[in-house]
C-alpha cells in the first residue's frame, strides 16, 4: 500500500542557536527515520579532508579568516542532495545561514519536486543557552560534545573531557548574538511558511524529540503553499 506521503520526501532543516541541542535532534531524527544528516561544517571537512578543489579554496578563504562565500556552500549541498540517499529526503543541520542560500535552497526543492521543506526551529531561551554552554565540555580525545550523563571520561572513547576554551560568558554571549544577527533574516525567509514549526528546545531531550516528530509529521501532512 502506497500513500501520497511515502512517495514524498521528507525534508527537514533544523534550525537553532548554538546550545540549542539542535545538532543532537537533527541526528537522532535523521538515524531514526533512515534519512542522511547533512551538515555542511562536516561535508566541508571531509571535502577537504579528501581534498576536493572547491573545500581546498574555500579552507584556504577560511584560513585567511573570511567567511566560505554562499556560491561555494550551495554548491557544495546542491551536489550532496543529489546523491541517491537522499532521494527519500534529509535533514539539513547548518544550512541554509543566509537567505541567499535559502533562496538557493527553494529551486534546488522546485527541481527535486519531492514535497514540501519543513523548518524546524528549536527554540531556547538566550540565558538558558549561556548557562548550557558554560557547562559544555568536550573530549580532548575524540572532540564531541561530552554527553552531560558523562562524570571526567568520554562516554564514546573514554577520553578526558574538558571545559571548552571558548566557553567562558561573554564569548558565549557573542557568539549567540552573532548567531541571532545573522539568522534572524532567514528565520523570517521561512516563519510564514504552513510547514515552519518551533520547537521549545528548553525541555528535557526525549520530550523535545516527541514534540518534534509530532510537528514534523503535522507539517509533513500539511499542503505547502509556497
Ligand atoms: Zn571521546
Amino acid at each position: 500500500m502506497r500513500t501520497t506521503a511515502t512517495k514524498m520526501g521528507l525534508n527537514v532543516i533544523m534550525m537553532g542557536a548554538p546550545g540549542a541541542g539542535k545538532g543532537t535532534q537533527a541526528g537522532r531524527f535523521a538515524r531514526e527515520r533512515g534519512l542522511p544528516k547533512i551538515s555542511t561544517g562536516d561535508m566541508l571537512r571531509e571535502a577537504i579532508k579528501a581534498g576536493h578543489p572547491v573545500a581546498l579554496e574555500a579552507k584556504a578563504r577560511m584560513d585567511r579568516g573570511e567567511l566560505v562565500d554562499d556560491e561555494t556552500i550551495i554548491a557544495i549541498v546542491k551536489d550532496r542532495l543529489q546523491q541517491a540517499d537522499a532521494n527519500r529526503g534529509f535533514v539539513l543541520d547548518g544550512f541554509p545561514r543566509t537567505v541567499a542560500q535559502a533562496r538557493a535552497l527553494d529551486e534546488i526543492m522546485s527541481q527535486r519536486n519531492n514535497g514540501p521543506l519543513i523548518v524546524i526551529d528549536v527554540m531556547v531561551p538566550p540565558e538558558e543557552l549561556v548557562r548550557r554552554l558554560a557547562m559544555r565540555r568536550i573530549c580532548v580525545d575524540c572532540g564531541t560534545n561530552a554527553d552531560p550523563a558523562a562524570i571526567d571520561s568520554c562516554l564514546k572513547c573514554g577520553g578526558r573531557l574538558e571545559q571548552r576554551a571558548d566557553d567562558n560568558q561573554d564569548v558565549v554571549r557573542e557568539r549567540l548574538n552573532v548567531y541571532t544577527r545573522a539568522t534572524k533574516p532567514v528565520l523570517e525567509f521561512y516563519r510564514e511558511r504552513p510547514t515552519f514549526r518551533v520547537v521549545n528546545g528548553a525541555q528535557p531531550a526525549e520530550r523535545v524529540a516527541r514534540e518534534l516528530d509530532m510537528m514534523i509529521a503535522d507539517a509533513a501532512g500539511t499542503e505547502a503553499s509556497l
